[in-house]
């Protein structure tokens, strides 16, 4: 009961973790744009969402094609999808649909954002994301072509589910050495070694101590002096 209570501790405490960390990556890290416009794709290949806001036929638009693309870096992954029109007037305008992930050691949390470039001039949109304030995101993004960072706040499964064990253990483990050694400490000292009470003239009922302070945790080893 105390093992699953301090189990169920430790995920919490990790999964905390994994959010601030995401947090920390989507508003200090960036993505910045990659080598050229990505592949040229069909807009069937693009996912629903993307394609409700991309799919674009205007008469006066002498050519439209779409384009998937992927940018990683240490702090997040953009999963991007824009479609660029050539008009009569006016020329180009590209428009994205992207899906940003961030966190580390894998991306746990996103949002999506559709909008215009260049970012952040045209206010984009936001779907499962709590935009960081302007003053934060001019800093950030003082030169274009990036979308303005957002707090991420939908969790992916995998990604969530592995930074959270990632960041229980990395916890748990400096918690379970020092439980280890106080263990050990206390049992050489002939002290109980969940209270820490001593157990000097305590008298064994068949090999085992029951501790007068704490009662419940009993102690086998015997060290007699
Ligand atoms: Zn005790």
């Amino acid at each position: 009961m105390r093992r699953l209570r301090r189990i169920i501790l430790f995920l919490l405490l990790g999964a905390v973790v994994n959010v601030l960390v995401a947090w920390a990556c989507a508003r200090w890290g960036s993505i910045p744009l990659g080598n050229g416009i990505g592949t040229k794709i069909a807009i069937e290949a693009t996912p629903d969402a993307a394609a409700k806001e991309l799919h674009f036929v205007a008469s006066e638009c002498e050519y439209v094609s779409y384009y998937q693309n992927t940018e990683e870096t240490w702090a997040g992954v953009r999963r991007e999808y824009t479609r660029w029109i050539t008009c009569i007037n006016p020329d180009y305008s590209p428009w994205e649909y992207s899906w940003m992930q961030w966190g580390w050691p894998c991306v746990s949390m996103q949002y999506e954002v559709a909008g215009e470039y260049p970012w952040p001039n045209q206010v984009p949109g936001w779907k499962g994301g709590w935009p960081l304030s302007n003053r934060d995101r001019s800093v950030l993004h003082s030169y274009g072509f990036l979308p303005g960072n957002a707090y991420p706040l939908v969790p992916l499964p995998l990604g969530f589910t592995l930074n959270t064990l990632f960041y229980a253990a990395l916890l748990f483990l400096p918690f379970a050495t020092f439980t280890t050694l106080r263990r050990r400490r206390r049992i050489r000292r002939n002290l109980c070694p969940s209270c820490g009470y001593s157990l000097t003239g305590a008298v064994p009922t068949n090999n085992i101590i029951t501790c007068p302070e704490c009662g419940i945790i009993r102690e086998q080893t015997l060290t007699t002096t």
